[in-house]
């Protein structure tokens, strides 16, 4: 039976019913999909219980548009969970989570900067802050997160071990359509013609991945390569293309051995990102 909570407090009473019991926690913003929901079995699959919020965070969109134009479907969503045996589904209130006179953030540095850090200011101080309380509100077992948004994953786990959280992250592989196009809540956002040029993301690492695979090492030929794909699809706009150490996210000058291909794309107006790892 899947129970639904918002309070902090309501989510306390279920979760230390049974001390002894392991729980996983899916922290998502809702809009779920095959991804989110591939997240939540693996939780399943290592947990006694599974919790999964729902929150779309304001505080970690730059853009306000961006936003108010999130998909949510609160209905939907619970209907998945159930169908997903889902134990506890929390959707918190905005001043659930950030009552009045709120004012502690949690900031990790350098892994914040490159990337999306980058281009979204403050995007990274919201998701640290919010997972923080997150993890604090239901102190799951284990914590579940997507390779799709792989400088999440390394700020979280960062985090993670600076502030002694007692849990394990799990990472899960982005869950793709059958075109390449990794699913995201945005995904509904586009339209058909965008749907279809939406696929130029994966098409670009996997021309980037395979021309690695046969010898072309040199980072700034990988960049070079995948803003060319990108550049050719009349609907795209780069935001930026990038070939970097998978551990610091730093920009590679030269040849790589192993390196993170990541990158973030307008199609229209939706912005999308995706990556892949290579060597
Ligand atoms: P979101 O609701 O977009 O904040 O995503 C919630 C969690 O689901 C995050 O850890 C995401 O990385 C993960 N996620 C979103 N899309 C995918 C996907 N296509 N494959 C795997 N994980 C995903």
């Amino acid at each position: 039976m899947t129970q639904l909570v918002e309070t902090i407090a309501d989510l306390r009473a279920i979760r230390w019913q049974d001390p002894s019991l392991t729980w996983g926690l899916v922290p998502t913003m809702g809009a779920l999909h095959e991804g989110h929901i591939a997240l939540v079995r693996q939780a399943r699959r290592d947990n006694d219980r599974v919790a999964v919020s729902i929150f779309v965070n304001p505080t970690q969109f730059n853009d306000p548009a961006d936003l108010e134009k999130y998909p949510r479907n609160l209905a939907q969503d619970i209907e998945m969970l159930r169908a997903e045996n889902v134990d506890l589904a929390w959707s918190p209130p905005v001043n659930e989570m950030y009552p009045h006179g709120f004012q502690t953030s949690v900031i990790v540095k350098e892994l914040t900067r490159p990337l999306e850090g980058e281009h979204r200011p403050g995007h990274f101080e919201g998701v640290a802050t919010v997972v923080a309380k997150l993890f604090n509100a239901v102190q799951p077992t284990r914590a579940y997160f997507g390779q799709k948004d792989v400088q999440q994953v390394a700020v979280i786990k960062r985090m993670v071990r600076d502030l002694n959280f007692n849990l394990d992250v799990v990472v899960h592989p982005t869950v793709r359509e059958a075109d390449g196009l990794a699913l995201s809540s945005r995904n509904s956002r586009l339209s058909p013609g965008e749907r279809t040029a939406a696929a130029v993301l994966y098409r670009a690492l996997s021309v980037a991945k395979s021309r690695f695979d046969s010898g072309e090492t040199d980072a700034a030929a990988l960049r070079q390569m995948m803003t060319d794909i990108i550049n050719d699809e009349p609907l795209s706009r780069i935001d930026y293309v990038s070939v970097a150490h998978p551990d610091t996210l730093q920009e590679f000058t030269g040849d790589v051995e192993q390196a993170l291909l990541s990158l973030a794309v307008y199609i229209g107006e939706i912005r999308l990102i995706d990556n892949m790892v290579i060597g």
